[in-house]
C-alpha cells in the first residue's frame, strides 16, 4: 500500500510582511491515535500539539536541530508533548491517553478541560549551543491561542495560529490541520488588518479539511486579498527515531550499580532477571537479559 503523508504548504506574502504555513496533519494524528489508543478528547489534544510541533520544527535554523513543544497542565491529561525535527517529522505522547470529558455546550471536544491550567514549554536542541528554553503560562489550554502567545512573548513574532482535530465516533481522525501566519519585522499595517480579518474565517479549520479543501485552498482563505508566492509543499509524518543503541546509552547513563540493584531485587522477588525499556513515543520494547545489560559496562572497566 502506498504510504500516505501529511503535508505542509509554505508561502510568503509578496511584500515580505508575513510568511504562512498550512498543514494537513490527518495522517500524523491517525498514527498517534493508533499508537497511544487515546480517548476522543485526548486525540484532539495530542493531535493539536503534534500539528503545531510539526510546523514549528520546519522553522528550525539547521538540519540537525530538533524542538519539543510540551503542554504541562494540571488537568487529567497531565503532560502532552511532541518532538519535531527540521523536516517537520514528529512524535509525541500524552501522560493520560484516556483523559476525556463530555462535549462542551458548543459540541466541541473539551480540550482545555482535560489540560487545566499550567504552562507551555518550548525547548530547542540546536547542536553544540546551549539548548533554548521558553515557557509561558497557558492562555486558554486550547493550544492554538497558547502557541500564538508563546510566539508573541518568547519569540517576539506576532503569529496567527489555528489548529483543529475532528474525531470520528470510532475514534479515528476525520481531519486535522492548522494554519500559522507569522508577521515579519516591518510588516505593513494594512496587511496586518487584512490577515486578522481573514483569520476569523479559520475558526473551524478542521471542518475545512474535512470538507476536502486542499492546503492551497486554505492558504487562499488565510491570505485572501494579499498577493503571495508559494514556497514549497513538504511531506511530513509521525516518525519515531528510537533505537536499541539509544536505550543502551540510557542504561549506561543509569550506571552499573543501579542496574545491578534492579537485577538483585528481581532475583530476591523470584522474578525473571531482565530489563525492559519501552519507547514513550511508539511503544516499541527493548529487552535486555542480565548478561546483555552488564555487557554494556564491560569495555568501560
Ligand atoms: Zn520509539
Amino acid at each position: 500500500m502506498e504510504k500516505k503523508y501529511s503535508k505542509i504548504l509554505r508561502a510568503m506574502t509578496k511584500d515580505g510582511s508575513a510568511r504562512a504555513y498550512v498543514i494537513n496533519s490527518t495522517e500524523i494524528v491517525n498514527e498517534a491515535i493508533k499508537i497511544h489508543k487515546t480517548s476522543p478528547t485526548a486525540a484532539a489534544l495530542l493531535g493539536r500539539v503534534l500539528t503545531a510541533a510539526s510546523v514549528m520544527g520546519t522553522m528550525l535554523p539547521e538540519k540537525e536541530c530538533t524542538m519539543t513543544l510540551a503542554i504541562r497542565g494540571n488537568g487529567m491529561a497531565g503532560t502532552t508533548l511532541a518532538t519535531s525535527d527540521y523536516y517537520g517529522n514528529v512524535k509525541g505522547y500524552i501522560s493520560n491517553p484516556l483523559a476525556d470529558l463530555p462535549l462542551k455546550p458548543n459540541g466541541k471536544l473539551d480540550v482545555s478541560g482535560i489540560v487545566g491550567g499550567g504552562i507551555l514549554c518550548v525547548s530547542k536542541d540546536v547542536g553544540d549551543e546551549v539548548p533554548y528554553n521558553g515557557n509561558i503560562e497557558l492562555v486558554s489550554g486550547e493550544i492554538a491561542e497558547d502557541v500564538a502567545q508563546y510566539f508573541a512573548v518568547s519569540e517576539q513574532t506576532p503569529t496567527l495560529c489555528a489548529l483543529g482535530v475532528l474525531v470520528n465516533p470510532d475514534i479515528t481522525c476525520k481531519a486535522s490541520g492548522g494554519v500559522f501566519v507569522q508577521l515579519l519585522p516591518f510588516a505593513d499595517e494594512s496587511i496586518i488588518s487584512v490577515l486578522e480579518e481573514n483569520a476569523k474565517s479559520l475558526n473551524n479549520i478542521s471542518s475545512k479539511f474535512a470538507e476536502g479543501l486542499s492546503n492551497e485552498e486554505i492558504l487562499k482563505i488565510a491570505l485572501n486579498g494579499i498577493e503571495y508566492d508559494l514556497f514549497d509543499e513538504i511531506e511530513v509524518e509521525y516518525k519515531c527515531d528510537c533505537s536499541r543503541k539509544r536505550t543502551e546509552r540510557a542504561l549506561i547513563s543509569l550506571g552499573k550499580p543501579e542496574i545491578e540493584k534492579i537485577f538483585l531485587e528481581q532475583k530476591e522477588e523470584g522474578k525473571e532477571e531482565k530489563i525492559e525499556l519501552e519507547c514513550h513515543f511508539c511503544n516499541k520494547k527493548y529487552s535486555y537479559t542480565k548478561e546483555e545489560a552488564l555487557a554494556l559496562f564491560k569495555d568501560k572497566e
